[in-house]
């Protein structure tokens, strides 16, 4: 049925242990993190699915690069390496490294606010995005396709701008009111969806229609870029670096958190195509947010290890391997009937936990109740997308609720074996045949941004 999985590119050069706890002792260790995950310590966790973000491992290239980092504060060698490879890749004039996704979006969004009222329109906004644009005190819009939402049904491209919703919007608010338009790839929100090369394209066409900037969130572009060789008509005999200069040829501005596609532990990445009076304002005003602007927050040899991965995350083994293990987990959970998003995308496999437990409302969190208890099962950290982590409306406060509640199983890059990934589908599947039993969450305490990080809960008796 499955055409044969694709196994790993590398061998293994240095492990790290990790030990698995007893059901007693995850039942206390749940309890103290306020039944939040994010509050687990790592050690008590066997199989960390939170995030792909800075979790993966680096080659023995980039650990060599290491070594080469030139420390000085101003004008560094490891940045001009840097500046040359995003260069090459983007074929961008600018280039000013940040620490990481968020210190780019803190720099460069506000720049593109010029007055209170404007908005920023998204296929879908990541969650620091979103708190950046409201931050700079803007409002943000998702024009995402319906098929997004519609988890059961195959479309190639779930992450595509509705093209008419887009245009409609831009009508609503005025042209002059849209502050960017940010084209997020992969669409990490709704499962790591691709967006397709014609609907970028299509994209830039309407921006340039009512003379809008383009931003691409580009934390995952090298995964876009694979799906749409994989996918896409007409792209099958291009090489990843080919397809992604295309990509970078729709946006005006890129923002990348190198912990995703930059394989390393931290970074991140402002690249302007041509705009010299925008990037003489972000040089400016990152040196008090993140730093001087030949190291935004990074190391020397932080900076040596992103030039060198930035260049491995374009190899088409790579990716070939890194998608078939998103593959893999998806297509063991849907054998057993688990309903996923699908099909699976770049970096996680996402369950629908509003299928699995349509006795919880939004307002009690059901994919929250699901990740703990996949927790209790195996030890394994998954995370929650939907209303948990979307928060409340800045204007009235109240509970929004997300389109999906998903269940995020995140998988690390070159970290994790297949075996592993068998662990984690045996646990997901035990959860899904209790799943009535899950109960909904409420808060102890809900810090008032970004609460999904820091909020205690308490199950709902
Ligand atoms: C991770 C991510 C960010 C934020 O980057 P950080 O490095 O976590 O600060 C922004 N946008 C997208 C699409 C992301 O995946």
């Amino acid at each position: 049925m499955n055409e044969k999985y694709v196994a790993p590119p590398y061998r293994i050069k240095m492990v790290e242990p990790i030990k698995m706890t007893t059901k007693e002792e995850r039942i206390k260790k749940l309890k103290e993190a306020g039944y939040n995950p994010f509050a687990l310590k790592s050690e008590d966790v066997y199989i960390d699915l939170l995030t792909d973000s800075g979790t993966g491992a680096m080659s023995h290239y980039q650990w060599g690069a290491l070594m080469q980092g030139d420390e000085a504060y101003a004008g560094s060698r490891s940045f001009f390496r840097l500046e040359k490879v995003v260069k090459e890749i983007t074929n961008y004039q600018y280039v000013i490294p940040a620490h990481q996704g968020r210190g780019a979006e803190q720099v460069v969004l506000p720049q593109l606010v010029k007055r209170d009222g404007m908005y920023f329109i998204s296929n879908m906004h990541f969650d620091t995005t979103r708190a950046h644009v409201e931050i700079a005190g803007a409002r943000a819009l998702d024009v995402v396709i319906d098929e997004c939402f519609d988890t059961e049904t195959y479309h190639p491209f779930k992450g595509n701008f509705d093209l008419e919703k887009l245009e409609k919007t831009i009508k609503e608010k005025g042209s002059e009111n849209i502050a960017g338009i940010i084209m997020t790839i992969t669409n990490n929100s709704a499962g790591g969806q691709p967006v397709s090369m014609d609907n970028l394209r299509r994209t830039k066409e309407i921006a340039n229609k009512y003379n809008i900037t383009t931003i691409i969130d580009g934390a995952r572009y090298a995964e876009n870029a694979f799906f749409i060789k994989q996918r896409e008509k007409g792209y099958e005999n291009l090489t990843i670096k080919e397809i992604a200069h295309e990509q970078f040829s729709y946006g005006d501005i890129f923002l990348m958190s190198a912990k995703k596609d930059g394989l390393v532990n931290i970074g991140g990445i402002i690249a302007i195509k041509d705009d010299y009076e925008l990037y003489q304002k972000c040089r400016t005003f990152i040196v008090p947010m993140e730093g001087f602007p030949t190291y935004g927050g990074l190391a020397g040899r932080d900076m040596e290890a992103l030039a060198v991965g930035l260049q491995e995350a374009l190899d088409e083994d790579y990716q070939r391997h890194r998608i078939d293990q998103v593959r893999y987990l998806g297509d063991r959970l849907r054998e057993e009937g688990v309903p996923i998003q699908f099909p699976t995308g770049g970096h996680a496999v996402f369950v629908d936990c509003k299928k699995i437990c349509p006795h919880i409302p939004y307002h009690q969190f059901p994919a929250q109740a699901v990740c703990n208890d996949v927790y209790l099962e195996a030890g394994i950290r998954p995370v929650e997308i939907g209303s948990f982590l979307l928060g409340r409306d800045p204007d009235t406060l109240e509970n929004l609720e997300s389109p999906l509640e998903l269940m995020r199983l995140t998988i690390p890059r070159r970290t994790y074996t297949y075996a592993h990934l068998d662990v984690v589908a045996e646990a997901v599947i035990e959860v899904y045949k209790r799943r009535e039993q899950l109960v909904g969450l409420d808060f102890e305490y809900e810090p008032p941004v970004l609460r999904h990080f820091t909020a205690r809960l308490k199950p709902i008796k």
